[in-house]
């Protein structure tokens, strides 16, 4: 797509508004729209002015004018404006200096993507992301509430939480055997084939739908892989669809890793390859089928799992997650057969060109665009430095003995103890100057002033439970 092709999907779709998303720190899309009569081929080249001061981990106020710049690449008729309006995803460009902004993820990415080829190791990366969500009735914040289910109303949970449904139709999954039974059990299956159509029609190839495990909503949409700056741009979408389409039905999303304590939490496995002049890298006659140098990359992801941590798993609620039992991995190790080890090694299919890694740890409350960047760099620095990985651990890693189990790594606890990593080790992200200095010290501090200090001088709920008569 060309800026003149945008032009003429507009015509052809009577767009009477040009809207513009971009991400702000975190990750999530912000947007600005203007009438059709201002979309010229010329905002592809100037770009558009606004105020980047009020955008989360941006700008101070004193230099607050940002321009973005559209990506005619990006253009889709967006399916929930109520006038026909076709949308851009942008990137965040500095009025002065004509430079990208070193803090748009975008940027990041694609920087990441360009340093991957500067390497000579390969051209494309591919990610595949396996997001999981919870779909709700609503939520209700009850200040006496000791665990997550007194938060949320969902007619699939009802035996868990505190809503009442009227008669009760029963039919509801039972704890952890939400994957996978009919209907009428499985309720939510035509709002996630909905949820797929507006997908496909804005060039999503979706793979598969299905409920998950946990018992009350939760689901999961597979899209197929792409090259990383096109997958996190189509993961943008993706939560965008998916969060709107269950507004549409007064359903309420949530892509928190961990809503519901004592049930299974959202992860988001990110299947990810290495590619050169359209031949896959992966594959090879070592460990599970893999090449040497995929074995390099899962040693690059190992080393520097717990700095990655506070990029893949970026919440305090992440943490939440990654504990015991719930099908989230905890310890650092890799295996072909092992759902427990935080690398998988899927060999559902023997082709060369499925050969790739599963990197489980991560979860959709992170920004994918840093997220795949930042496993992508680790990956590298693996390869680069031929990092092995060790011995693939090929037992159940929940039924290891304390002694066995002393020897695996684990993943940091808490945000706050994956923010000390990245502080320590983030060399291998700022090769090529992916991720800048800057970058990772705003991350570092955004997350730990406006994250795990504002939860940790907060009263929480369960506190109440806990002390309030003591
Ligand atoms: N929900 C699990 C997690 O938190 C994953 C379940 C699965 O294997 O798909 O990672
Ligand atoms: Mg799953
Ligand atoms: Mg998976």
């Amino acid at each position: 797509m060309t800026p003149k092709d945008v032009i003429k999907m507009a015509q052809e779709n009577k767009a009477v508004m040009v809207n513009f998303k971009f991400l702000d720190f975190p990750g999530i899309w912000q947007h600005f729209a203007v009438p059709i009569a201002e979309l010229k081929e010329e905002i592809f080249e100037e770009g558009l002015g606004f105020d980047g001061s009020s955008i989360r981990g941006w700008q101070a106020i004193h230099t607050s004018d940002m321009l973005i710049i559209p990506d005619p690449t990006t253009a889709f008729m967006d399916p929930f404006m109520e006038y026909p309006t076709i949308s851009l995803i942008c990137n965040v460009v500095d009025p002065i200096t004509k430079e990208f902004y070193s803090r748009d993820p975008r940027y990041i990415a694609q920087k990441a993507e360009a340093y991957l080829k500067s390497t000579g190791i390969g051209d494309t990366a591919y990610f595949g992301p396996e997001a999981e969500f919870f779909i709700f009735d609503g939520i209700r914040f009850d200040q006496n509430a000791h665990s997550g289910y007194y938060f949320i109303d969902s007619v699939e949970g009802i035996w868990n939480s505190g809503r009442e449904e009227n008669p009760n139709l029963g039919y509801k999954p039972r704890h952890k055997e939400g994957y996978f039974p009919v209907p009428p059990t499985d309720s939510l299956v035509n709002l996630r084939t909905e949820m797929v159509m507006e997908m496909q029609k804005v060039g999503i190839y979706v793979e598969r739908e299905h409920h998950e495990v946990a018992t009350a909503g939760q689901a999961e949409i597979d899209m197929r892989f792409d090259s990383l700056v096109r997958m996190s741009d189509k993961n943008m979408l993706f939560k965008y669809i998916i969060k709107n389409v269950a507004r549409r039905h007064g359903k309420t999303v949530t892509f928190m890793p961990k809503p519901l304590f004592g049930d299974n939490g959202s992860g988001m496995h990110c299947h990810q390859s290495i590619w050169k002049g359209g031949k896959p890298l992966f594959a090879g006659n070592g460990y599970a089928g893999l090449s040497e140098l995929a074995l390099y990359y899962i040693g690059g992801i190992l080393k520097h799992a717990k700095a990655l941590a506070a990029i893949t798993n970026p919440t305090t609620n992440s943490y939440k997650r990654l504990t015991p039992g719930f099908e989230a991995p905890v310890n650092l190790a890799y295996s072909a057969r092992n759902r427990s080890a935080s690398i998988r090694i899927p060999t559902y299919s023997a082709s060369p060109k499925a050969k790739r890694i599963e990197v489980r740890f991560p979860d959709p409350s992170c920004n994918t665009y840093l997220a795949f960047s930042a496993m992508l760099m680790a990956g590298l620095d693996g390869i680069e430095n031929k990092i092995h990985p060790g011995e693939p651990l090929d037992k159940d890693i929940y039924e290891l003995g304390p002694e066995e189990l002393a020897s695996v790594p684990t993943m940091p606890g808490s945000l706050e103890e994956a923010l000390d990593h990245l502080e320590e080790d983030h060399e291998f992200l700022m090769k090529g100057n992916v991720f800048t200095e800057d970058a990772i010290e705003t991350w570092i501090n955004y997350k730990r002033t406006r994250e795990v200090d504002a939860l940790r001088l907060r009263p929480h709920p369960y506190e109440f439970f806990l002390y309030y008569d003591i």
